[in-house]
């Protein structure tokens, strides 16, 4: 049929192009399309396999695999690959490092472990004293901490006897 048409056809004569030529034209077009589509799918493969894991043993098996087996290898490739790409693997363990800081920034009481809200002055289980507010601003303060860091209480001399006063321009 292509030889047919070729023979009367006007544009395949001009190019000069005899029934043969068409044929192998159309065999070079043909392996020059399932070339192109092969070359696709073994760059596809590499792409995907080194998204899915750093082991450059299974990336160039898998790559192989592909390029040996055109079309089936692919399937099998994509049967056997990592389910999760690396990028899902990073994210979730993003999420369960998140999860783990949250649950250990929960405080507990140290003397009995009895979860405490960050408000409470005194254990409510062991009542041990876990805050203590401050005499001038009324923040809760660490008791490890000497001086009041929202309003400057214990501050120096001049903070201590201020707060005494209750002024800030404290005479001696
Ligand atoms: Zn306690
Ligand atoms: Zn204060």
């Amino acid at each position: 049929m292509v030889s047919a048409l070729s023979a009367g056809h006007p544009t395949f004569a001009a190019l000069g192009l005899s029934g043969g030529g068409i044929t192998a034209f159309a065999i070079a077009f043909v392996a020059a399309f399932f070339a192109a589509l092969w070359l696709a799918m073994i760059i596809w493969t590499w792409r995907d396999i080194r998204s899915r894991t750093q082991d450059v043993i299974l990336q160039v098996f898998g790559t192989v695999l592909t390029a040996v087996f055109p079309g089936v290898g692919i399937l099998i490739y994509i049967i056997l690959r990592p389910r999760q790409t690396l990028a899902d693997l990073y994210e979730r363990q993003l999420e369960e490092e998140s999860l783990l800081a949250e649950m250990t920034e929960r405080q507990t009481c140290p003397t009995c472990h009895y979860r405490v809200e960050p408000e409470f002055q005194i254990c409510p289980s062991c009542a041990t004293k876990l805050r203590r507010a401050c005499p001038r601003c009324d923040r809760l303060l660490e008791l490890k901490w000497n001086v009041c860091p929202y309003c400057g209480y214990g501050a120096g001399d001049g903070g201590r006897q201020a707060a005494r006063s209750g002024t800030r321009t404290a005479d001696r």
